[in-house]
């Protein structure tokens, strides 16, 4: 059996015999609001891993560097060794959850530009918003990787608003966390981008196709899911 390294909410990661490849394997495990909602659903792993490797290799196919390397199983992918930064990620393009509930904006309204978040990573703290300023003076990240990620997290909304759209559903927000290469130091995606990180909703009806059927009690998650999966694999 190879080694846990670590066990997060949603994933696992498992050392392999090369020091810069990790296993990944995506749990059944459903949580929202920090950990305080949790359900199991049998296909979740399955589905998020199937949907994760696919906008995973749409990234790759537009030379965006990620950490991804192959889905080996169902529920496993190998990915290369990182160094998380400490920094969620969050990209907004149309208006939803904490940015309409903290600025008083209605839901759903569309922003004049997209807006780039900076959360710090922490459990305890419950991932606190902050600025370029904060993640400089805690040294979560010099300013030049700032630059990037930003640079990054740009480019990968626009080729994903792109994805999505043809599938006729709009790339609301999602959070995306980096890492540095364990072999090299360059900054690459990292962790998912499946439908527990963003917000997905339907270009005409505005039907949920995240995890928001989950933190809401609106539908069935692996249901919403397998929507979401095909009309990705009828456009792919
Ligand atoms: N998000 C995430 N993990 C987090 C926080 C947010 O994946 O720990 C995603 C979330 O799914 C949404 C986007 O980031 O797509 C923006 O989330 P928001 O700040 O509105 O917070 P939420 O409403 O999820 O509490």
């Amino acid at each position: 059996m190879s080694q846990l390294l670590y066990e997060g909410k949603a994933k696992k990661m498992f050392a392999t015999d090369d020091p810069n490849v990790i296993r990944v394997a995506y749990k059944n495990d459903a949580t929202a609001f920090n950990g305080k909602k949790k359900a199991r659903f049998d296909g979740k792993g399955k589905l998020n891993n199937a949907i994760c490797t696919m906008i995973f290799q749409v990234l790759k196919g537009k030379n965006l560097p990620t950490h991804f390397i192959e889905k080996i199983s169902e529920t496993e992918q190998l990915v290369k060794a990182v160094d998380i930064v400490p920094i969620e990620v969050v990209v907004r393009n149309i208006v939803a959850g904490s940015l309409a509930k903290r600025l008083g904006l209605d839901e759903g309204s569309s922003l004049g530009r997209t807006i780039i978040e900076f959360y710090y990573k922490s459990d305890a703290l419950g991932d606190p918003m902050i600025n370029d300023d904060h993640a400089l003076a805690m040294q979560l990240a010099t300013k030049e990787e700032l630059a990037e990620i930003r640079r990054q997290a740009a480019s990968v909304n626009e080729v994903l608003k792109d994805l999505f759209d043809e599938a006729g559903i709009l790339l609301v927000d999602f959070k995306l966390e980096f890492g540095k290469l364990k072999s090299t130091g360059e900054i690459v995606l990292a962790d998912e981008i499946s439908p527990d990180t963003c917000r997905l909703w339907d270009k005409k009806t505005h039907e949920k196709l995240d995890k928001d059927v989950f933190r809401r009690d609106i539908a069935d998650l692996p249901e919403t899911y397998e929507k979401l999966l095909s009309r990705l694999e009828a456009v792919k």
